[in-house]
């Protein structure tokens, strides 16, 4: 005598039997219900994927606290996200200097030469950034010594300026 194995659960609520299907292609959830749900957690799971990078400076506490608020309250997330790097005594300078390349812009000459050098670093603090400056400035780098000190001063000034207005 043949014993018929239990019928297979529902992939998605691991609680409902699976119908027998009559196609070549196995069924894996219990409706359509179910189907639907695994695939809003697959797309979910392919958003979280892309955002969660963002996190990757945090510490694993706060990474943790930012995984569960990006699961239950994706909503809030880049509220969260925009407070916690407001916090942050390392600054997105180079981001800002992009913007400071044109023409009659008293600092673009620096913006222009940071911006085009690849190791300039995306973020830091004004300390940072001058001792950058300083060890890459002529004649072993790339920064005159006119870009090199009053230069990263002029701009630091102006961005400082623009991110206490923001
Ligand atoms: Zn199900």
């Amino acid at each position: 005598m043949m014993i018929d194995a239990p019928p297979a659960l529902c992939k998605h609520c691991h609680t409902n039997p699976v119908p027998q299907g009559r196609g070549p292609q196995r069924r894996e959830y219990c409706g359509d219900a179910c189907k639907q749900a695994a695939w809003r957690e697959r797309e979910a799971e392919k958003r979280y994927a892309t955002i969660r990078p963002r996190f990757a400076g945090y510490t694993p506490q706060t990474q943790a606290i930012l995984e569960g608020i990006m699961r239950t309250h994706e909503d809030v997330l880049e509220q969260v996200l925009a407070a916690l790097d407001a916090e942050r005594p390392d600054r997105p300078f180079k981001a800002w200097l992009r913007s400071q390349r044109g023409r009659g812009n008293p600092i673009a000459e620096f913006a222009v030469k940071a911006w085009a050098d690849p190791q300039f670093p995306e973020r830091g603090t004004e300390a940072s950034y001058r001792e950058y400056v300083k060890a890459h400035t002529l004649p072993y780098g790339i920064y005159s010594n006119f870009e090199g000190g009053p230069g990263l001063h002029n701009a630091w000034l102006n961005f400082a300026e623009g991110e206490k207005q923001s």
